[in-house]
């Protein structure tokens, strides 16, 4: 009956429908504040008050069959205008209302982006671990995921490798940075690094090869770390952003692209882009959500919320004798597994009602990951458990 496409990704969605049932049924049995549950990324920091204020001064005060009416597939303009400006001010970048395409959320995004750039068969290459969603992305273009290792005391790219990697075929390099799953950063020299790699290798092989940086979690960036902005580094750089996670917003689905001037055929790239959205069946980004941004374009959730859970699980973790690498950014941390079969590991974890998602849903076993966008309450009560874990492997 189903696409053969779509028989793979269903047998995917099955494993993980499972593991939310059963996180469901441990809820049912045992009291959901006796469940830990660190297995999803969904943001829990509340939404900023001044987003209800715009959205009801945005109802009041404007016309309402344009404010809920078609608008350019590219978005608002004078929303478009605000994000590059505030982009400028934050980042000195020099970004105007024609670099920015308004899209539902960074998924859509990056699928625009891949729509507009990539051809069949053509190679992206991602460092694992990362989010796996890419693959059913890059797949959607009939491209190839390429994934390049990352050294696993830091989970920094091998760049050695990664330049091997490039060939004939290399269209997209996927940047995550701060990352999921590992939290990971990209400091400046290794953004520059990457840039030198991919500019000699554009000329060696005569072909265009773009960086596509998604940056959902580039807000949450903690001590005030700085991440670099790629597109300052590498002019054939496309941004993938979204409000999902810097304002709590995963369900209205906004965020956008830059296609910036210095991008090749930058101004035909930005139009295709923009058709592409339509194409893909967004056709534009949602209107009042645009309009919402507009108006809190500065704004961003409390980082402090999820910093203290950083700090407190990590430091938990660490006192019981998990081995893992101190995350800078997002909200997520992934552990190595103390036994070769992480899926063993979680199973262990379970008698102590702690749900922790294996390292091989993001293309990197022997590791899980642990979501900390849950509340404080819930990482001070799970300490016992993970004790509990790992006196079982002798830590
Ligand atoms: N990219 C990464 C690395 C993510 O973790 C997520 C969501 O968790 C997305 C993209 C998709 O985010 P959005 O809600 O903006 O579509």
């Amino acid at each position: 009956m189903i696409a053969e496409k779509m028989k793979p990704l269903m047998a995917n969605n099955s494993a993980i429908r499972t593991m939310f049932e059963e996180g469901d049924k441990m809820r049912a049995e045992h009291g959901a504040e006796n469940v830990y549950d660190f297995s999803l990324g969904n943001p829990d920091a509340p939404v900023p008050s001044e987003i209800k204020q715009a959205i009801i001064d945005i109802l009041n005060e404007e016309d309402p069959v344009t404010l809920h009416g078609y608008m350019s597939n590219a978005g608002f303009e004078d929303v478009r205008e605000s994000i590059a400006q505030s982009l400028n001010r934050r980042f000195g970048t020099s970004f105007g209302s024609g670099n920015i395409l308004m899209t539902v959320g960074a998924a859509s995004g990056l699928n625009v982006a891949l729509k507009t750039i990539l051809n069949p068969g053509e190679e992206v290459i991602i460092f694992a671990p990362y989010f796996l969603e890419y693959n059913w992305y890059v797949d959607n273009y009939d491209g190839k995921v390429v994934q390049a290792p990352t050294d696993k005391n830091t989970f920094y790219p091998d760049l050695e490798s990664f330049e091997k990697l490039i060939t004939d075929k290399t269209r997209v390099v996927l940047l995550n940075t701060p990352n999921n799953p590992t939290g990971v950063i990209y400091k400046e020299d290794t953004i520059k690094k990457i840039a030198e790699i991919l500019e000699r290798k554009q000329k060696e092989l005569g072909r265009t090869i773009f960086i596509i940086s998604d940056e959902p979690y580039r807000e949450l960036a903690y001590g005030g770390i700085e991440v670099p902005y790629v597109t300052k580094y590498y002019n054939n750089t496309i941004v993938a952003y979204s409000y999902s996670k810097s304002l709590s917003l995963p369900g209205e689905r906004i965020g956008y692209l830059v296609i910036p001037s210095e991008l090749e055929d930058s101004e035909f790239v930005f139009d295709t882009a923009s058709n592409a959205n339509r194409i893909i069946g967004c056709v534009n980004a949602p209107s009042l959500q645009q309009k919402v941004i507009g108006r809190c374009v500065d704004v961003q959730v409390d980082l402090d919320y999820y910093d203290r859970n950083r700090t407190s699980l990590y430091e938990g973790l660490k006192a019981c004798g998990f081995d893992c690498v101190k995350p800078e950014g997002a909200f997520y941390m992934f552990l190595k597994s103390p036994v070769e079969d992480e899926n063993d590991f979680c199973a262990a974890a379970k008698k102590y009602n702690i749900l922790m998602v294996p390292g091989t849903a993001f293309a990197c076993p022997g590791y899980v990951r642990l979501a900390y966008c849950v509340s404080h309450e819930t990482i001070v009560n799970s300490m016992d458990g993970f004790r509990n874990l790992a006196k079982e492997y002798g830590l």
